[in-house]
């Protein structure tokens, strides 16, 4: 370790105390310098993420910012894939693997494309949910091995596009989730003279666990029920059309985080896929949907952040299960289609975001303004602090809970004045800290000391929205693991939670992982003056690209890292994508920012007028004006340190 005067801490704790090794899949750790590195490729070079953020800004693009690493990317396609062959190879399976990309997972045209890349050797499809999903997997599609797989609600124009692929030679397959729909596919494919290939969605008994359980059981939104699914099989008779039926898909739900649902529903599926088999239904693919999840707190648990099982364990069982059932029944294996996008684009993709300010309650209050004359509560919470009749913990705690809210109310009143409550506030919190202190060396501790941390931890302020980058924390109370960048030789020594910069109470985090259950907030460095950078990391999957417009920040920069071993650094930024800019999210709601400049000159020449401001500098209120809305949205921050060096 390089950091010899701070003996007691080191890199190499930092990396235990923030989880790298838990939930980095391998590809995060800590150098012994404190820089967090990533190692998108296995046994590959590691590039520290700092190197990326100072270059992205000699380009010009600050954070917040999300840094994708293409390579990781490729990595978790080629891994599912070789994962699956390598189970099929074990088991002695006598089918394929087919996997596809649901393109809602992540649609930006930089992962789709980096995904079919990477997946070209193993046939890997994409799978389309809508009309637009529909229409981007369509032109994209390059090789008649792949599949397309259509889910979702379909209306004439949905399936008409999907046969248009069938007409062109594409494997496209429409997977019929409401029985009406086979009458449209029946009638449109005879007006187009196509053979449609058509699978079901079935509802399955068996319910996942998580956050997205009710995505099966008798309520789902999708799917036929077996009368449903015995209607159908008629309509397909009638049409002439049973070779058609080729697929039986079930999707259980996102991120399930217990293996023995994933091994039910294989169960449940794959008896309905025999019995059609039995029917004499050509059949061939069972696709067993999404759901392969991804260990957010590194706990190993069916907790709903984490998963019980590995890739390797989900492949085996998936095959096992359905070479078992279907050898029982004397049908042919089929090949196995999964639809997994969460475990093959969450791990690409991380926010890096910039602590700019930090709100205490105890520092300001310890310099005290002292009240002239100190009332009673005063006195009292000053005889409190200095605890002579050495009363336990927890009763201390509620002493001064007591001669707070008497405090208050005195002063709500009339009979407190401003100096004395803020005194009384000081000494509070100051009350607390002690009691948080002294509790650091015992074990238990009563939920109301327990909870002090909580209530004592600074909010450190982060130029980033919360509703853009973390839509899924806000609204799925989704938890990422989150560290510094840097400074990781060091002691972190803040308890602290975040807040975003939108003005919102909702726009903050704390709620951060922890091995058992959740933390209330997050040990951080000491802000010093200098840049303090966090990662918010596995950022890749759904929320990555679909933040909304809160208070109109937009998107935020980002950059796109490949590996280079020529570089000095080790990699290059090829593609940098540039955040919104205000004129553009204001066109996003309907404005036209030429209109919304005429009208401010008008005020200003009106204002002008009436000799509220001089001429000349009326003309430079309109050009900031104007320049503003040029620039980006989030803010641009200027560290003390460099302020200091302008002046
Ligand atoms: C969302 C969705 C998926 C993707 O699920 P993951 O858990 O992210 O792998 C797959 N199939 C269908 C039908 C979906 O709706």
């Amino acid at each position: 370790m390089k950091n010899k005067n701070t003996a007691a801490w080191s890199a190499a704790k930092s990396e235990e105390h923030y989880g790298f090794k838990r939930w980095g899949h391998g590809h995060f750790e800590v150098d012994d310098e404190g820089f967090v590195e990533v190692r998108p490729v296995p046994d590959g070079t590691e590039i520290r993420i700092m190197d990326v953020v100072d270059e992205a800004r000699d380009m010009g693009l600050r954070a917040p910012m999300v840094v994708r690493f293409q390579d990781l990317l490729r990595h978790r396609v080629e891994r599912l894939n070789k994962v699956f062959r390598q189970a099929i190879k074990d088991e002695g399976y006598k089918g394929e693997y087919r996997g596809v990309f649901p393109i809602k997972v992540n649609q930006l045209r930089e992962v789709v494309d980096e995904i079919l890349a990477a997946g070209k050797d193993y046939h890997h499809g994409l799978e389309a949910g809508s009309k637009p999903e529909l229409m981007i997997a369509l032109a994209m599609h390059d090789n008649n091995q792949r599949l397309i797989i259509c889910n979702g609600y379909k209306d004439h124009d949905y399936i008409r596009l999907a046969l248009m692929g069938r007409k062109i030679g594409k494997r496209v397959i429409i997977v019929v989730e409401q029985l009406s729909e086979v009458d449209h596919i029946i009638e449109i494919s005879r007006e187009l003279g196509v053979r449609p290939l058509i699978g079901f969605r079935v509802k399955l008994q068996t319910r996942g666990e998580g956050k997205w359980s009710s995505s099966s059981g008798d309520n789902a939104k999708f799917g036929l029920n077996t009368a449903e699914l015995l209607f159908a099989i008629e309509k397909l008779k009638a049409a002439k059309l049973t070779q058609a039926l080729r697929l039986i898909h079930f999707h259980i739900g996102s991120q399930v985080p217990n293996i023995l649902t994933i091994k039910n529903a294989v169960v449940e599926a794959t008896r309905f896929y025999c019995q059609l088999s039995q029917m004499g239904f050509p059949m061939g693919y069972l696709d067993i949907g999404g759901g392969l999840g991804i260990d957010y707190d590194g706990s190993r648990t069916n907790f709903e952040s984490s998963m019980n099982y590995s890739l390797e364990e989900y492949a085996r069982d998936v095959v096992a299960n359905i070479r078992d059932i279907c050898d029982h029944s004397g049908v042919r294996v089929p090949d196995i289609i999964s639809e997994s996008g969460r475990a093959v684009v969450a791990p690409h993709s991380m926010l890096v975001v910039e602590v700019f300010e930090r709100i205490n309650k105890k520092e300001t209050l310890r310099k005290q303004h002292r009240p002239k004359e100190k009332h009673k509560v005063v006195t009292d919470l000053e005889a409190q602090l200095k605890n002579k009749s050495r009363l336990g913990r927890l009763e201390r705690f509620h002493d001064a809970l007591q001669k707070k809210e008497e405090a208050l109310s005195l002063f709500n009143l009339g009979y407190l004045d401003i100096e004395n409550r803020a005194a009384a506030e000081a000494l509070y919190w100051q009350i607390c800290e002690q009691i948080d202190r002294e509790g650091n060396e015992s074990g238990y501790q009563p939920e109301e000391l327990h909870d002090l941390k909580k209530i004592l931890a600074d909010q450190y302020v982060c130029n980033f929205s919360v509703f853009q980058s973390l839509l899924d924390h806000w609204a799925l109370q989704q938890l990422f693991p989150i560290a510094p960048l840097h400074r990781l030789d060091e002691e972190p020594t803040v308890n602290a939670t975040l807040a975003d910069i939108t003005c919102d109470s909702d726009g903050k985090i704390s709620s951060f992982i922890d091995l058992q259950d959740t933390k209330d907030y997050l040990r951080l460095h000491a802000l010093d003056g200098r840049p303090y950078y966090l990662g918010i990391f596995l950022t890749g999957a759904y929320q990555d690209i679909m933040g909304d417009l809160h208070n109109l920040f937009g998107r935020v920069n980002e950059v796109h890292v490949f590996l280079e071993p020529d570089e000095p650094n080790g990699f290059y930024i090829e593609e940098a994508l540039s955040g919104s800019r205000v004129s553009d999210v204001i066109e996003g709601v309907q404005y036209q920012w030429e209109e919304l400049c005429r009208r401010m000159k008008a005020q200003i020449d009106a204002a002008t007028r009436k000799d509220l401001v001089k001429p000349r500098e009326g003309v430079r209120l309109l050009e900031f004006y104007e320049n503003q809305m040029l620039n980006k949205t989030y803010l641009s921050i200027e560290s003390a340190a460099k302020k200091r060096k302008r002046t």
